[in-house]
């Protein structure tokens, strides 16, 4: 993006993130690879398609990929967990909402102003948190305003200004169908900037996070990437997860040893969520960082055992 610096002034941490985000080689990808890849998913994926109907595909979500490789059990309890929207999950919506706004926002709104806007517009969809949203109380609404806002201002703070000829987009939708549909491999991602030129890759991959570093955020990222090279043939060239608390950008160049990696990783996946859907194997348990926060967490023996020792040694 540096051939396109914006004009305004930027301060430290911006600049920051704008070098690391310049910085980069811009590759050119064999333009055979997209197929390639299809072929090798083709092929991982062909056993599997017996099992699953056209009626009820399966849908892989970086999310599902992450909790198959981190603990087995915990995908399995993730499956039969009813979703509830809360304040803390709705204020991943609403700022990703209010960062999408702000890209094409007349003026010079505030995070305030964006934060309101998303919530309006989120209320009057037909889908996601739009019933629980117009069901808040006052107290709940002005809590969930108030975490918005410190991420949207953090964002604001830290990141350099989207500019046009960045091509910016949020909550880009990414899918790639295997079967005639009966796999498909999706996500959605929070921020692209920059854009390929024929095989030379030029688009960065962007997914905000709040919280810790953790390697997993990369290995969704790298999902990301396979299904957006499945999809237009030329990768990404850069992924990034902004760690907003931070306000850090943390990179990885693409390459093509990273797709053919995440192809696997991708595909062994599948065929285990395959496996764990039909109930034909038991589920293994792996205690982890994901004990924190998994519903088993005070029926496992071995969450009970992993989180115990934790505290025992902080
Ligand atoms: S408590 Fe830990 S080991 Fe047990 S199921 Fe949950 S994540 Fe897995």
């Amino acid at each position: 993006m540096s051939e396109v610096l914006a004009p305004a002034a930027l301060n430290a941490a911006q600049q920051q993130v704008l070098d690391q985000l310049g910085s980069t080689d811009r590759p050119n990808f064999d333009p055979a690879l997209r197929a390639q890849l299809r072929h090798e998913l083709d092929q991982a994926f062909e056993p599997m398609l017996e099992h699953i109907s056209l009626e009820e595909p399966l849908f892989v979500s970086k999310r599902a990929i992450s909790m198959v490789h981190n603990c087995e059990q915990l995908y399995v309890a993730d499956q039969t967990e009813e979703f509830r929207w809360s304040v803390p999950i709705a204020r991943g919506i609403v700022s990703h909402k209010a960062i999408e706004l702000l890209v094409g926002y007349r003026g010079n709104p505030t995070p305030l102003d964006l934060v309101d806007a998303a919530i309006a517009r989120l209320e009057n969809d037909q889908f996601g948190p739009a019933d629980f949203l117009r069901g808040l109380s006052e107290g709940e609404r002005a809590e969930l305003v108030a975490l918005a806002n410190d991420r949207v201002t953090t964002f604001m703070e830290t990141f350099p200004p989207l500019e046009r000829q960045w091509r910016p987009t949020t909550e880009a939708r990414v899918r790639a169908e295997f079967g005639e549909g009966r796999i498909q491999l999706s996500g959605k991602i929070d921020l692209q900037l920059g854009f390929a030129r024929g095989t030379q890759a030029g688009k960065v991959t962007i997914d905000l996070k709040t919280g810790r570093t953790h390697r997993s955020h990369m290995d969704d990222l790298r999902f990301y990437a396979l299904i957006d090279t499945l999809k237009s043939g030329t990768p990404p060239r850069l992924l990034v997860s902004y760690y907003l608390e931070q306000g850090l950008p943390h990179t990885e160049a693409v390459t093509e040893e990273l797709l053919w990696s995440a192809a696997r990783r991708t595909a062994e996946a599948v065929a285990r969520i395959v496996e764990l859907n039909g109930g034909e194997v038991t589920p293994a348990r792996t205690p982890g960082g994901s004990c924190s926060f998994c519903p088993l967490n005070d029926s496992c023996e071995e969450g009970i055992a992993y989180l115990t020792e934790r505290r025992q040694l902080s």
